[in-house]
């Protein structure tokens, strides 16, 4: 069941925000720069598509209380399949899918990770929410009102 206290509600929608990225760009470093750049506090990741010569990225190997992350580094030509989240505070939480010829990788993405031949990444700025993220005592991140 959800918990009231866990829903927050922004005031609408922003600006859209179109980045275009070329070979040898870092994905998540050049998001990182682009939402410092222009000011965005908190956004909704619509699309990333495009193509991955390194994918870095972590996913959990357990059901422990606090999670217990696997860090992978894959150096392959890939497609990105998908890439979903959202822009919380200037700090984006990002996850992807994608595909090299032999795997696919669905994971969080790590920076580090670097594009292939593009990458086109449009985000939507959401207006009037104020929250951050916190760690609890499992050091799992939760929204908080600011
Ligand atoms: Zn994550």
């Amino acid at each position: 069941m959800s918990n009231p206290q866990r829903v927050f509600h922004g005031t609408g929608l922003g600006r859209v925000i179109v980045l275009n990225l070329k070979r040898g760009d870092l994905l998540l470093e050049s998001v990182r720069d682009l939402l410092a750049r222009e000011g965005v506090k908190n956004a909704a990741l619509l699309s990333i598509v495009g193509s991955l010569q390194k994918l870095v990225y972590h996913r959990p190997l357990s059901f422990a209380p606090s999670a217990e992350d696997e860090f992978i580094t894959v150096e392959k030509p890939m497609e990105i399949g998908m890439c979903s989240g959202m822009v919380i505070n200037g700090q984006p939480h990002f996850h992807i899918v994608a595909a090299d010829p032999q795997e696919t990788h669905v994971g969080h993405l790590e920076e580090g990770t670097t594009v292939l031949y593009l990458a086109e990444i449009m985000l939507c700025e959401i207006e009037g929410l104020s929250i951050q993220r916190k760690l609890d005592a499992n050091k799992t991140a939760y929204f908080e009102q600011m």
